[in-house]
């Protein structure tokens, strides 16, 4: 008689909780995982997947536009949010199912409801109790809110997905991912649409040159960014939100969503119980194997506010079964990882800055090149795109690749194997272009703009 009803019990399942939860299921573990919403977690149902859905749905906009430069006589065009709404609920709910096959055939247990520790072995879900010899917690994370008068009339990128209509005007605080990726969504399907941000320029945590260029292109796609602004107070009026700025000037909108950053989901899972500690910010505390103040107790994924993207996620659960159950200890890597910000355009990057790379190598070379893509040449448009290598003088190894453009995600995933692998300049300077494209640039920049 085993002396716990699992061996393993997951709390949350998403990307992070589902891959573990399923591993661990094929290897023959006695496997549970709670959830008290939709199997997947934030990146298949509020997060990841239903906002490059989105962001399609909004580059048809220009698009359309671009197609009359080949030839094209576009007719009438209309746009309906409910069917946007509708096929991205079915297609959510496909892969619900999937989510659910894939446990199902690993043998996992999925117990639906809130699940709380209650000690360090025990989890409690819909008034019954569990207990593991190994709990790991994946909660993930929730978007954070500002406090100031008006507040509650706000939204948060959960709720902007299902907007009962689409608004007029929208105003997103913020400047990192969700607020530049929801911003180009609205302003492509023909939103009024005001970026409001506290800082100097856009997505501070990417090279400096990436924030200039999304800044600039957006600008120029329509959308309108008020920078060094935060909001005194928000008021409904019978035309709109009025907001009122530390500037003391007001505007209306008819939504304001707040994209302000995320926070650890911890709330009621029963940590104290559980005896697990959380830093100030409220993440979990883990080791390098993810292993919490609890020696039998893991966290992974958003909820431990290490690196917080999907594949992160997956990767730390695939570290820690190899840990646990196959005699391998792996730690999770963080570093090189590559990341993109679904704007239009697109921001993506791999490795250092500019600014880390001077910091932490002093000597450093940078290349990048400023041009406009061969499709514009016939659309007319005025788009730039920028791509960038920061090279580290004394060894020639290329540490950062940073692109502002179309594609950019796509681009930068195949060069964060080169990076990943320490290749030199010499070396993607020895590799040869595919013509005519815009990846071609990072294996043609022959002299360095600054060193
Ligand atoms: P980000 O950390 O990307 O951006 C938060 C933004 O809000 C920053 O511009 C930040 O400013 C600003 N901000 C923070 N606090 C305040 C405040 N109190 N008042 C006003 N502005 C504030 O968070 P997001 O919410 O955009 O996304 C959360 C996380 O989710 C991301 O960090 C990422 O890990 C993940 N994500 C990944 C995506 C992807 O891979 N494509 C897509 C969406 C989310 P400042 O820079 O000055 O601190």
């Amino acid at each position: 008689m085993p002396a716990y009803d699992y061996d393993l019990f997951v709390i949350g399942a998403g990307s992070g909780g589902v891959r573990a939860a399923r591993l661990a299921g094929a290897l023959g573990k006695r496997v549970a995982v709670a959830e008290d919403n939709r199997l997947g977690g934030t990146c298949v149902n509020r997060g990841c997947i239903p906002k490059k859905l989105y962001s399609y749905a909004a580059h048809y906009a220009e698009d359309f536009e671009d197609a009359a430069g080949f030839g094209w006589t576009v007719g009438e065009r209309s746009f309906d949010w409910s069917k946007l709404v509708a096929a991205k609920e079915k297609e959510l709910t496909r892969l619900g199912g999937i989510y659910a096959k894939v446990l199902t055939d690993n043998k996992v247990t999925v117990v639906l409801g809130r699940a709380r520790m209650t000690d360090p072995h025990t989890v409690e879900v819909a008034g019954k109790s569990y207990t593991a010899e190994t709990i790991l917690i994946c909660t993930g994370g929730k978007p954070s809110h500002a406090q100031f008068p008006g507040h509650e009339l706000t939204i948060n990128s959960d709720q902007a997905f299902d907007l009962p209509a689409l608004p007029k005007r929208v105003v997103i605080a913020g400047a990192g991912y969700i607020a530049l990726e929801f911003a180009s969504i609205f302003n492509g399907l023909g939103v009024e649409t005001t970026v409001v941000y506290r800082g100097a320029e856009l997505l501070r945590h990417f090279d400096a040159d990436i924030g200039k260029l999304v800044h600039q292109e957006m600008t120029k796609k329509g959308v309108t960014f008020r920078l060094e602004t935060v909001f005194d107070k928000i008021e409904k009026k019978p035309d709109g939100l009025h907001i009122t700025t530390n500037h003391g000037d007001t505007f209306v909108a008819d939504q304001v969503m707040m994209a302000i950053g995320r926070k650890a989901n911890t709330h009621g899972i029963g940590l104290m119980e559980a005896g697990v500690e959380c830093n100030r910010d409220g993440a979990i505390v883990v080791g390098d194997h993810s292993q919490t103040s609890v020696p039998h107790i893991y966290a992974i994924g958003d909820v431990t506010d290490r690196l917080n993207l999907t594949p992160v996620a997956i990767y730390e659960a695939h570290c820690l079964i190899e840990t646990l159950y196959k005699n391998n200890p792996m730690r999770p890597d963080h570093r090189d990882v590559p990341t993109a910000v679904f704007s239009n355009p697109q921001a993506a990057s791999v490795g250092m800055s500019e600014e880390e790379a001077r910091e932490e190598f002093g000597a450093v070379e940078i290349y990048r090149s400023n041009f406009k893509p061969l499709k514009h040449t016939l659309t007319g448009r005025d788009e730039r795109t920028m791509i960038k290598l920061v090279v580290e003088k004394k060894t020639g190894k290329v540490r950062g690749a940073h692109m502002a453009g179309h594609d950019a995600a796509e681009i930068i995933q195949g060069f964060a194997v080169a990076v990943k692998a320490g290749l030199t300049k010499a070396q993607f300077d020895a590799t040869i272009g595919i013509h005519p494209t815009a990846a071609e640039e990072f294996v043609q920049l022959r002299s360095p703009v600054a060193s």
